[in-house]
Parts: C-alpha cells; structure tokens; sequence
C-alpha cells in the first residue's frame, strides 16, 4: 500500500521525510514554502540534496506537493489573479527542483464573478503556469467541498478545467475523500463509491487520478464544510474507509493522510489503515 501523510519542513525538507518515515509511510505531502504567505524562503542546494537523498534511502514514492492557499486562479481581481499565476510558478518551479512527482492545487474561487468565467481563467492561468515552466512535476487539480464561490466540488467543473489545458499530459486529478463526502458524494456506502467512481471514470478518466487525499469528515454528507477528520472518527467511517482502501480500482493509488498530528507515536491513522488492508 502506498501510503503518506502531509508532513510538517520545519528545520528543513529532509525532516519531513524523517517524520514520515518515523509513523509508517512510504510516501509524504509536503509544502515548499508557506502555505499561508507568498513570500518562499530560499532553498540551498544542499538542503535539496540532503531531502532527495533522503527520499531514496527510505525509497519513498511518490513525493507530493501541495501548493499555498493563497493561491486563486479563478480570482476576477486581476491583481490577486497575477500574483496567484506567479504563486504557482513559485511552487512549480520548486517541485521540479526537489523532484516531486505531483503539485496538487485547489482550482480556486469566482467570488460572485460567475463559474463559467472563473474556469476559463482557471485554465488559462494553468495554461501559463506549463508554458513558462518545464519540468517533470504533473500539476494535479485537487476536488474541493464546495463552500461559496469555489469551483471544482464536482466532476463536470474539473472536467471543464481539464478540457481547456493545452497540455493534457502535464495534469491530473487529486481525490480528496472528505471533499468529495462535504460536496455530496456519497462515499460512506460501498454502492455510493462503486456510483462515484463510475461517474469520475465517464466524466473525466479513472487514468487521471493520481493521488488520493485519505481523510474522513467532521461534517455530514452534503454540508459543503471541509474539516479533516481522523479515519473512523467523522461521518464517512471505518467500513467506507475500508472499502476505498481496498476498492480494485483504488487500491494501487497513493493515498495521503491530511489527519491532523497526533501528539504521540503512533499515528493511529496509519496503525489503522495497515490493519484494515486487505
Ligand atoms: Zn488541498
Ligand atoms: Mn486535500
Ligand atoms: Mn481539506
């Protein structure tokens, strides 16, 4: 099973991959900056030296990374649109440096200014982003809970985005489990996956997802309210989880956990994933 954790670069990038290594996994999610700013601190050759060192000690695999929040491609505020495109160049660029495999962006917000508007600036600004930076990295469009103007809680808005990308071969998808239950699909039933994998594999190609974010929810199917919860813990459950982790057409993607930290050894997220797979 391939499995990760979004974990914390604090005292440098090869820490991250310590702290994965230290709870059970063989992959990881990392930031390459602050999530909540746009400034980057600079990154040292040896630093990115010692991480990717690091990464094939353990054999990790893949290396995801996700970019900062701040980030709103879809935004009508040319300014902010902008700054959003060169916000992603920043993290692009960085990925390819530590040699990601996958960037998992969030599509973005219209805030008011209308969907079909703020998906074709999704694309465009995407469309930018590839032709300005060549590298290995796949940019992935990450499904979101859809709370207010945010694009992409469904299939159809990521396949709308997809369909306007130049280069079709440098993007994908990334599943976010908790997203998908707050934006009403309903994956706590085994009827209600095999229904949302069939629609994702019609609407936009079962091919084109890369990673899954495993995380279980706090809020009910529906609710729009995007707060991780620990597996077992929230509304999806055990059973749901069990049944996704195990799903033939599931089962040999990467799944990343974005639980929150636990205080103490061990990660009971990871104990109990290990003891669910089949
Ligand atoms: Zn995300
Ligand atoms: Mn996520
Ligand atoms: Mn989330």
């Amino acid at each position: 099973m391939i499995l990760g954790k979004h974990v914390s670069i604090a005292g440098g990038l090869d820490k991250a991959v310590a702290r994965a290594k230290e709870i059970g996994c063989n992959s990881l999610q990392i930031f390459v900056k602050n999530p909540r700013g746009w400034r980057a601190r600079n990154l040292t050759d040896e630093e990115v030296n010692k991480f990717k060192q690091k990464l094939s000690e353990f054999n990790f695999s893949p290396l995801v990374v996700h970019a900062t929040y701040l980030i709103n491609l879809a935004s009508p505020k040319e300014d902010l649109w902008e700054k959003s495109i060169d916000g992603l160049i920043t993290d692009y660029s960085r990925s390819g440096r530590i040699g990601a495999d996958y960037l998992v962006v969030h599509p973005g917000s219209h805030t008011g200014d209308g969907l079909e508007d703020g998906i074709k600036r999704i694309s465009k600004a995407i469309n930018d982003v590839l032709a300005q930076v060549e590298n290995g990295t796949l940019l992935l469009l990450e499904n979101v809970a859809g709370a207010g103007s945010s694009i992409g809680a469904s299939f159809e808005q990521l396949q709308q985005i997809l369909d306007n990308i130049v280069n079709k071969e440098r993007v994908g998808i990334c599943l976010d489990t908790c997203h998908a239950f707050a934006a009403g699909y309903d994956l706590h039933t085994k009827s209600g996956l095999d229904k949302m994998l069939t629609q994702f594999d019609e609407i936009i190609g079962l091919d084109k997802l890369r990673v899954i974010h495993l995380n279980d929810s706090r809020h009910d199917i529906g609710t729009n309210k995007d707060e991780h919860a620990h597996i077992g813990e929230g509304d999806i459950g055990k059973e749901a989880v069990k049944a996704i982790i195990n799903h033939s057409k599931l089962k040999d993607k990467p799944f990343i956990l974005e639980t929150p930290w636990f205080d103490e050894l061990p990660d009971e997220d990871v104990v109990l994933l290990k003891k669910m797979r089949n």
